[in-house]
């Protein structure tokens, strides 16, 4: 389903997925209409997926006019889907203000078939982000806006409806710092674990994080808090600060710290993100020290092959940014194995279609 002309929508209307269950409640009640009302519109957004107001078939007609008259039902479009061969498919949203943001669809089929058996989303938090990164395509765009629940909600509901699949996990790892939009994210979470429409379960959600350590915390006393993925990419403060130059004054140390008490709250394994730059950070000595980080609490090391950005003209440090050659990320894999570290390397989905997060947002 497509929906047109999203930037006319008017702004001064709420969207409703930016209601969480209690505000659908509310608003009922404030509307002499009894609390049953809310669980039946919460079943028909998220658990039967109705896709209008005039689809809710289990509310009277004139509580959906009352509805379509107080709310905006979606809150971005689909504006361009492209397909990888490896099978991965890249949404591109517009927002009502005309901003875009990406999604992307992974899918594993059922041996020999063309059935797909689960599915990832990795969804957007924010349009742009301000962490801006050296190595990030996101980064290189500065911050525009935090997305609103209503809009990070959407995206997996709309992808799910067009691949006509449901979506078994959900990552926070498109574009934005999703802890730098923790209310609106948290919302978001809140509704996908919501047990009325069993929609998933917190554990099929992983939040990526640059490591914002109050926010780490946030999360961990989160009703239902999610798998915690951290961007590390470098074992020393200074390699870190070249590479994330904005988080200067948040030495490692306490990103550790908040880690910690992460698992210990929330006894969940951690991963650690880490995109080996040839020269940089992908030395004998950073295998040794990332091997011991990845013991503090339970965790796996997952090394990310190095995405090209260079169509987004970088400058200075970032221009240098140079992978490590493949055959040298599983080298350096195998020096973490052997300092008793557990470590993945990344399978990549759909280079052919600018898999670095950003891009194709980018180019619009
Ligand atoms: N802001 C969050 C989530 C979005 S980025 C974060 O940084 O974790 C999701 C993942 O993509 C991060 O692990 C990030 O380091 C990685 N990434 C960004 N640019 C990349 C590139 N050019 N190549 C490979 N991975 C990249
Ligand atoms: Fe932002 Fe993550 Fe990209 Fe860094 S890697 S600029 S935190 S989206």
């Amino acid at each position: 389903m497509l929906i047109k002309d999203i930037d006319k929508l008017q702004s001064t209307k709420n969207f409703i997925k930016n209601l969480s269950y209690d505000e659908i409640k509310d608003y009922f009640n404030k509307n002499d209409q009894q609390t049953f009302r809310a669980d039946q519109l919460y079943l028909d957004l998220y658990s039967r997926r109705c896709n209008s107001f005039d689809e809710i078939l289990t509310l009277p007609k004139n509580l959906r006019d009352k509805l379509t008259e107080d709310f905006h039902f979606y809150s971005l479009e689909i504006n361009n889907v492209r397909y990888s061969s490896d099978g991965s498919v890249k949404f591109l949203f517009k927002l009502t203000d005309g901003n875009y943001v990406e999604a992307v669809f992974m899918p594993w089929y059922e041996a020999d078939s063309e059935t797909i058996e689960r599915a990832t989303l990795c969804i957007s938090s924010m349009a742009g982000c301000p962490v801006k990164c050296t190595f990030c395509a996101t980064g290189s765009m500065g911050k525009i806006r935090n997305l609103t629940t209503a809009e990070i909600v959407d995206q997996v509901l709309l992808a799910s409806d067009y691949m006509k699949s449901d979506i078994n996990n959900i990552v926070f790892m498109g574009m934005g710092e999703p802890l730098l939009n923790y209310h609106n994210v948290a919302k978001s979470i809140s509704i996908f674990t919501d047990s009325r429409s069993s929609w998933l379960s917190r554990r099929k959600i992983t939040l990526s994080t640059v490591g914002i350590p109050v926010k780490i915390k946030a999360l961990a006393s989160h009703p239902t808090p999610v798998k915690l993925a951290l961007s590390l990419h470098a074992t020393t403060n200074d390699v870190r600060n070249q590479i994330i130059p904005v988080l200067k004054n948040i030495p490692l140390e306490d990103i550790f710290s908040a880690v910690e008490y992460f698992y210990r709250k929330t006894k969940m394994p951690i991963t650690y993100e880490y995109i080996p730059f040839a020269g940089l950070n992908d030395t004998l000595a950073d295998a040794k020290r990332l091997a011991k980080i990845s013991r503090r609490v339970p965790s796996r090391v997952n090394l990310i092959p190095y995405n090209d950005i260079s169509f987004t003209n970088p400058q200075g440090f970032a221009k240098d940014l140079k992978p490590t050659p493949i055959e040298e990320v599983h080298d350096f894999a195998k020096h973490i194995r052997d300092f008793g570290g557990w470590v993945t390397v990344r399978d990549t989905f759909g280079q052919d279609i600018e898999a670095a997060c950003g891009q194709l947002a980018l180019s619009q």
